[in-house]
């Protein structure tokens, strides 16, 4: 039996509830994390935990924990459930209030720790690569809801989603109001041109991501020049190779976007090496 932690307590997955006055549910008032557990260990915990304060401070919702003691319950649930590879999910909500907006007149903030396994994209999807189509619905503006922030609101990620799938396509892009290429609706995009790889930055208006972060470093490393930069839909068409990174797809190489085929339409040789960069790292190498 699966143990879920709420607030400072382990409960079993059936008896794991939260008010349904929460604002988390109401109005989407929270923020989230999804990290990977690789080998019983917590990938890149402090990375996500950071991201996850910086959510909570910019939508003005005090966390009632301290970091290190929620990365101390984050591995202590993972060890509860006895978690080899899989996946952990971190939700604050503002908490129990009324049938109002005001988030003053909310309870404690809830945390929730679910430890659960995890669904991949088939293999073949990394051996192929993906197709993506381009959504019409955009990115928050950010000066709307910042994008950078993991908040508990994802419904034009979720309307983008569905345009992809009506499509035939799991992934989809989505642009910036601007019209720039901003980042798919859960994966953020990178290019290679002539060897060097590029991706949108935060003044394009997306979520920061950890593993964006950890490639990005990875090629640094590697010695591969990384620019940050705003992209256009053209730049992705005539890209030599493209691929999405997230804590879920970890490095996933496209192939081809809105019909149009991306370099010569297969997993190109910087995807693949940045690839097999990521699965060493995860491995703790
Ligand atoms: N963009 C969005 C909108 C996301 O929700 C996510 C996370 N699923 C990402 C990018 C990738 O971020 P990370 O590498 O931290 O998972």
């Amino acid at each position: 039996m699966s143990k879920v932690y709420i607030s400072g307590k382990l409960f079993d997955k059936e008896q794991a509830m939260i008010s349904v006055f929460d604002h988390g549910l109401l109005y989407g008032d929270g923020v989230f994390e999804g990290i990977r557990v690789y080998s019983g260990r917590v990938f890149l915990l402090k990375e996500h935990i950071d991201r996850l304060y910086e959510s909570a401070k910019a939508i003005r919702l005090e966390i009632p924990l301290s970091p290190a003691a929620l990365s101390k319950a984050t591995e202590e649930t993972v060890a509860a459930n006895k978690l080899d590879d899989g996946y952990v999910r971190l939700v604050i909500t503002r908490g129990a209030g009324y049938l109002g907006l005001d988030p003053k007149r909310t309870s404690d903030p809830q945390i929730i720790i679910i430890a659960d396994t995890i669904t991949l994209y088939p293999t073949e999807t990394y051996e192929k690569g993906m197709k993506l189509v381009t959504a019409s619905t955009i990115r928050n503006h950010p000066q709307a809801l910042s994008p950078r922030i993991k908040s508990l609101n994802y419904l034009n990620n979720i309307m983008a989603k569905i345009e992809g799938a009506d499509a035939g396509c799991v992934e989809a892009l989505m642009l910036n109001h601007k019209g720039e290429v901003a980042e798919c609706t859960g994966d953020n995009i990178f290019i290679v041109k002539h060897n060097v790889l590029m991706t949108p930055s935060a003044e394009s208006g997306i979520l920061e991501g950890i593993t964006r972060g950890a490639v990005m470093k990875l090629a640094r490393a590697a010695g591969i020049e990384v620019q940050e930069l705003p992209l256009t839909r053209h730049d992705l068409y005539v890209a030599d190779e493209c691929f999405l990174t997230g804590t879920a797809a970890e490095v996933i190489p496209v192939t081809s976007l809105d019909g149009r085929t991306i370099g010569d339409g297969k997993p190109g040789p910087v995807t693949k090496d940045l690839l097999a960069r990521f699965q060493t790292l995860k491995r703790g190498g």
